[in-house]
This record gives C-alpha cells, sequence and structure tokens, in this order.
C-alpha cells in the first residue's frame, strides 16, 4: 500500500482497555512526528481510519467487529479513505478476520505500531523518546510500563494476545514521564497487566518500589496512582512508599476475582483466601487511608450457592471502597474454557447484581462518612451545573467523582482545589470550595 501522503487526515479509534489507549497514543505520536494530522474517534472524514480493536471477552469481540464494519460501510459511502484494523482482536484472528472482512485495507497486531507507522505513512521517526499524543484531558495519563502477562488465570486470554510479561526498562519509563509532566501531565496512572510483577522478568527483582520512588522525584508529577496489582508477589515496600509519599495517591487497585478457595484454585489464581484476607488486612494496616478497589467475577463455572454467598459475606465484611464486578464470561482457549459452564446467565445475573446493590450501600456509607472532611480534588471537566473532579482516592473514569457547583466560581480544568464535601451519594461526592 503506498504511504499517505503528508497533512493527511488520520482518525484513531481504540476500543478496550488503557493499555490499547497508551498503544493508539504512541502510534499517534509517530504519526505527529510524520506530520500526519491526527485525530480521536472523530466523525468527520479521515483519509485513514485506524480501529484498535480489543479481544477480551466475546462482548468485546462483537464491538470491535462492529465498529470494524461501520468504517467499511463509511468507506463504500466514501466517508474513510482507508480503513486499517490494529490491536487485540487482530493479533488474535488477523487470518479469519481477513477473509471474512475483505474491505478492510490492513491488518496488524499489537506490536506493530513502528510497522504501521512505516508501512502506511511518510518517514516517521524511527524511534521515540516518549512521544505521545495523549487522548485523555491533558492533565492525566495512562504510562504503560510493561506488556503482556506470566499468570495462569483460567479464564483470562491474555497471555494468550499480549503474550509473555515485558517489561519496559525504567529509564525509558522515566523519559516518557519526563515528557507527559512536560506536556502539562499531573497524574500518572502506571498500568499493565501485573503491575506486582514489574522488573522480575529484568533480573529477577521486583522493581515496582523503585520504579515509583524514582518518578514521585519528577517535580511537575502531583499525582502517581497504581492500576492492576496482583495479590501474589505482591510488592509490600509500596505500603511504605504510599503512606509516607504524599504524590502516591493512597489507592490500591488489587482485583482478589473471588473469595472462596474452591474458586480461587479452579481459576488458578495462586493465592487462597486466607492469603488473599492477610493481605489485605495488611494493606489497611500499613495504609490506614488508603481507597481499596477490587474486582470480582460471579457465576464462573462450579460457583455454588454458598460459594456466591461466602463472596457476599466477605463484600459485606472487608467493605471495599471501589469495586467492579463481571459476570464469568466463557473465553476460547482458556484452561476454564474447558470447564462446565453450568451457571445460566440469568443466575450469573442475578449474582452480578446483589453485588453491586451491597456494594452501592457500602459506598454510600463510606460517602456520607466523608460529609463536612475537606478533600484535596483535581478537577477533569466541566458538565451541566457542576465542575467534576476527583481526589487521589479515585481513578477516572472507573470511580467516584466530586460534583462543585458552579456557584463556587471559575474553576480551572487540570487544576487541583481543596474543598469541603456538603452531600453524599452512592458513586459521587458534592462540595464546595474551602475558602
Ligand atoms: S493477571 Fe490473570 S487476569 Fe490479569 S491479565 Fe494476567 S492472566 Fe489475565
Amino acid at each position: 500500500m503506498h504511504p499517505l501522503k503528508k497533512n493527511k487526515s488520520v482518525n484513531i479509534i481504540t476500543l478496550g482497555c488503557s493499555k490499547n489507549l497508551v498503544d493508539s497514543e504512541q502510534l499517534a505520536g509517530y504519526l505527529n512526528s510524520a506530520g500526519y494530522d491526527v485525530r480521536y474517534d472523530s466523525g468527520d472524514f479521515s483519509d485513514i481510519a485506524i480501529v484498535n480493536t480489543c479481544g477480551f471477552i466475546q462482548d468485546a469481540k462483537e464491538e470491535s467487529i462492529d465498529t470494524i464494519l461501520d468504517f467499511i460501510r463509511a468507506k463504500t459511502e466514501n466517508k474513510v479513505g482507508k480503513v486499517i484494523v490494529m490491536g487485540c482482536l487482530s493479533q488474535r484472528y488477523a487470518e479469519e478476520l481477513s477473509k471474512e472482512i475483505p474491505e478492510v485495507d490492513a491488518f496488524y497486531g499489537l506490536d506493530d505500531i513502528p510497522r504501521i507507522a512505516r508501512e502506511l505513512f511518510d518517514d516517521p521517526k524511527k524511534t521515540l523518546i516518549g512521544e505521545r499524543q495523549i487522548s485523555t484531558p491533558s492533565h492525566y495519563a495512562y504510562l504503560k510500563i510493561a506488556e503482556g502477562c506470566n499468570r495462569k488465570c483460567s479464564f483470562c486470554a491474555i497471555p494468550m494476545i499480549r503474550g509473555k510479561h515485558r517489561s519496559r526498562p525504567s529509564d525509558e519509563i522515566i523519559r516518557e514521564a519526563e515528557y507527559l509532566s512536560n506536556q502539562g501531565v499531573k497524574e500518572l496512572i502506571l498500568i499493565s497487566q501485573d503491575l506486582s510483577f514489574y522488573g522480575y522478568d529484568l533480573n529477577k527483582r521486583y522493581q515496582l518500589p523503585d520504579l515509583i520512588r524514582k518518578l514521585a522525584e519528577i517535580e511537575k508529577l502531583k499525582w502517581i496512582r497504581l492500576q492492576y496489582l496482583y495479590p501474589a508477589s505482591f510488592p509490600f515496600e509500596i505500603l511504605k512508599i504510599t503512606q509516607e509519599n504524599n504524590k502516591i495517591c493512597k489507592y490500591i487497585d488489587i482485583p482478589i476475582q473471588h473469595i472462596s478457595d474452591k474458586i480461587l484454585r479452579s481459576m488458578r489464581r495462586g493465592f487462597s483466601q486466607k492469603e488473599t484476607i492477610g493481605l489485605l488486612n495488611r494493606i489497611r494496616k500499613e495504609v490506614p487511608e488508603a481507597a481499596i478497589r477490587t474486582t470480582l467475577i460471579t457465576g464462573y463455572p462450579g460457583e455454588t450457592e454458598s460459594d456466591f454467598e461466602a463472596l457476599i459475606e466477605f463484600i459485606e465484611t472487608f467493605r471495599f471502597e471501589r469495586l467492579g464486578a463481571f459476570t464469568y464470561s466463557e473465553e476460547e482457549g482458556t484452561q476454564a474454557a474447558g470447564l462446565n459452564d453450568n451457571i445460566p446467565q440469568e443466575l450469573k445475573q442475578e449474582r452480578l447484581e446483589r453485588i453491586m446493590q451491597l456494594q452501592e450501600t457500602i459506598s454510600l456509607e463510606k460517602n456520607q462518612s466523608l460529609i463536612g472532611k475537606k478533600l484535596n480534588v483535581l478537577i477533569d471537566r466541566f458538565e451541566g451545573d457542576f465542575y467534576v473532579g476527583r481526589t487521589q482516592f479515585d481513578s477516572p473514569e472507573v470511580d467516584n467523582e466530586v460534583l462543585i457547583p458552579r456557584q463556587n466560581g471559575m474553576l480551572e480544568t487540570g487544576r487541583f482545589y481543596e474543598v469541603i464535601t456538603t452531600a453524599a451519594h452512592p458513586y459521587d461526592l458534592t462540595a464546595r470550595l474551602l475558602t
């Protein structure tokens, strides 16, 4: 395919997780370096549309295919010049997809970003030093510190798609963080499939504590947030750093998936109920102010009523600050796909709703205990009659928000403000500026 002429427009559509988002932003960084006008999720005409797909679970696959077909339709209506597909679905099924949707101009896998830039565009930079066109609001960005995963969770297709765990060299990560902070980023959200494992593949040492210490030295960065910590080989040193260093958000994101030993064993999580409770209690003890976020799967093959009741009882007693849950979705090629997916979809849904109803009550009670408290809030946007922001206890898009009525005066997006909370809602707080 002939490289696209310069000053042509490129539209990148990103599906799936924040790791995919960073991939899209890196590709945009290459195209920017070659003078292309890159937009995200634009409805306008573009010479090239690049669909960065997700292939994690059935729903995500369907959404990716629907999006590709939307752009193929747009191509027939001359609203798009060329359609390129990349990302997890393409990594996994490029052959099948190219047979089923031959109208797509090219399919690329995951580690193909430099190749896409080279093959489709005129003389992009050979290598990037952290340059990305971030697609998030300019004051926060995701920072991917590793790719792939070495864990063997029975239900998960990611290791098959993204391969073995590969940590990025820390100096490369620091350079990217400095680049982003010079672009105005104040909050960096560290991501990978498994943050706990960072560095071990490089020299058999868990290096996340060293990395966050170095990142915290970057002056312009105000918040460093950790997402996707794995319970096994948990780097305990980060608890001391989180407790002592105000730049590290008191926010521990640790998916535990379930609490029944039978289910944890079948999930091959390599971590028992006793160890899970021990770890969570140690986090509470060493970082008492921390918001602990977890993710759960319900309806996993063989989950009995008593397994589920054990999970409900655990949520009631431990009372997570932040919690997300999903119903089990059988994924082809995973070890769990060999198990009898015996829980009817309605029952899976029913169990999911019970978990989220319980969490809504817990979240409201925890928010009510914050009324009248002072909080430091980073403003993300203005919406309706409110400035909407987050505390250090909240990740973008998944956690709670703080609503500040416009009567409080003109606030700036991307700036921190001291506020006093005035009202509590299940997943939001209302607050006024501290004068
Ligand atoms: S830790 Fe488990 S669930 Fe997470 S990406 Fe790795 S295999 Fe999948």
